[in-house]
């Protein structure tokens, strides 16, 4: 039986999707302004992984993901830069599917951009004035916080605070309230940002706020309720909790979603990457270090609620550890020996059991270091043990079972030590095995002879 932490209610519950096998998952996308960094890689990577386990459990998932096209930070940093902020924002969109694909990040079904709903946009903000829930003011429309009685029920408060992700749009001093967020932008020549985008509307020239996206988007795909909505933890606050009052008092159903998921921060020295705090790491350059599936195996060491520390110690530390597992595949490759189909079976559902206890990945994953261990010291693995991990893979995309060739330089001078070996020539021998280490890979010496391995 799956269980999914639901931050809504603060516990662990039984997933069941509102319609049988089928399940709308929707995860906050990026904000299209500058490369991706390691901290959103992050969300992005436990999600791909949670939903492909969905996926493997048979669930028909429809994974979508929004791009905020159109916001503060573009319309700045394109003013900055002297641009057009869409095609900014466009530009930054291709980069951010280009590090989707370097990171092996592909369960998404749709990627929605936030400007191609400006229609369902207005119509929600028309529903939410007609309803009294909306208001106007010289600068746009407004949601009134205190005319939704269940404002607060996600993250338990109502007011800002300092670690909030805010955005500019909402700020104005006609507000009625302090915490109400804006729904449109009215564009004002002489006072709106000179290269600042627009659009012609029934509610006046302006522009959309950013809560007003999410749900224009997932109503628009989904219907006004729907099963899964994820994102980092910071969002809950208070970009999640409006997007529940603003569907829910639009639609007067409620919930909006069954299992609110929430991911924890990448920090760096206890500190949570961002681009405020200036100490990120871009995709990009961590990609040009590490491989993506060690970067990929990096954040599943840890459970995507907890938060993890950034450091090349805890990266190294999950190179070698996912190179235990290659090597063991790659003998295994070369190497058969007979399968211990027990042991297997054991090992599945011990991985499925922590799979399915909130998608805990670290313990799914010391499941499959016992059962390394244990093949080795038996000296057990064959085509079932690679099948088997095949299997996990689907889910998890690190591991390599692809057979590395070794160069031919390599398997010469492997057929010298020997040589010498036969002459009894142990020195000579010894200077040829501190070459092939020296190329990146060992011998081992074995019954039937020396084995090469890579290191
Ligand atoms: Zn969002």
């Amino acid at each position: 039986m799956l269980k999914v932490y639901n931050t809504l209610s603060r516990k662990k519950e039984q997933f069941k999707p509102i319609n049988d096998k089928n399940v709308n998952f929707f995860v906050c996308g990026p904000t299209v302004y500058d490369y991706m960094h390691i901290g959103h890689a992050k969300t992005y990577i436990q999600f791909d992984v949670i939903v492909k386990y969905l996926r493997f459990k048979d669930y028909n998932v429809f994974y979508l993901q929004n791009i905020t096209d159109i916001d503060d930070k573009i319309i700045k940093k394109a003013q900055n830069k002297e641009v057009d902020p869409l095609k900014l924002a466009h530009k930054y969109e291709k980069y951010y599917h280009e590090d989707e694909k370097s990171l092996k990040i592909n369960a998404v079904s749709k990627h929605a951009r936030a400007t191609d709903y400006i229609p369902q946009i207005i119509d929600q903000v028309k529903r939410l004035i007609k309803k009294g829930y909306a208001y106007k003011i010289s600068d746009g429309y407004y949601f009134d916080i205190t005319k939704f009685k269940d404002y607060g029920k996600l993250s338990g408060r109502t007011a800002l605070e300092a670690e909030d992700a805010v955005s500019r749009i909402d700020d104005s001093s006609e507000k009625r309230n302090i915490g109400d967020f804006c729904l449109w932008k009215f564009y004002i020549p002489g006072k709106s940002e000179s290269n600042e985008p627009y659009w012609e509307t029934d509610l006046g020239k302006g522009r959309p706020g950013w809560h007003i996206e999410d749900t224009a988007i997932t109503e628009t795909n989904f219907g006004p309720q729907y099963d899964i909505h994820g994102g980092a933890r910071d969002l809950v606050f208070p970009h999640h909790e409006a997007e529940i009052a603003q569907i829910e008092a639009a639609s007067g159903k409620k919930p909006l979603v069954r299992y609110w998921m929430h991911t924890g921060f990448l920090n760096v020295k206890g500190k949570k990457m961002g681009k405020s705090l200036n100490n990120f790491v871009t995709v990009r350059e961590i990609t040009k270090k590490y491989k993506a599936e060690t970067i990929r195996f990096f954040y599943l060491t840890s459970h995507y609620r907890s938060p993890i520390d950034f450091n090349k110690k805890a990266l190294v530390k999950a190179k070698n550890s996912l190179q235990r597992i290659d090597e063991f595949i790659q003998n295994i490759k070369t190497n058969p020996q007979k399968d211990d189909l027990k042991l297997i079976k054991r090992t599945k559902k011990k991985f499925f059991k922590s799979m399915d206890n909130d998608f805990d990945t670290p313990a799914a994953l010391a499941s499959i270091f016992t059962f390394i261990k244990k093949s080795y010291k038996n000296n057990l693995g064959g085509e079932k043990t690679i099948k088997f991990l095949k299997e996990i893979n689907t889910i998890f995309n690190t591991f390599q079972f692809k057979t590395k060739k070794i160069p031919q330089k390599v398997k010469d001078l492997n057929q010298k030590r020997e040589h010498y070996r036969k002459e009894k020539k142990w020195d000579k021998a010894d200077q040829i095995r501190k070459k092939i280490n020296k190329l990146g890979y060992r011998v081992e010496d074995t019954k039937e002879g020396p084995i090469l391995k890579s290191k």
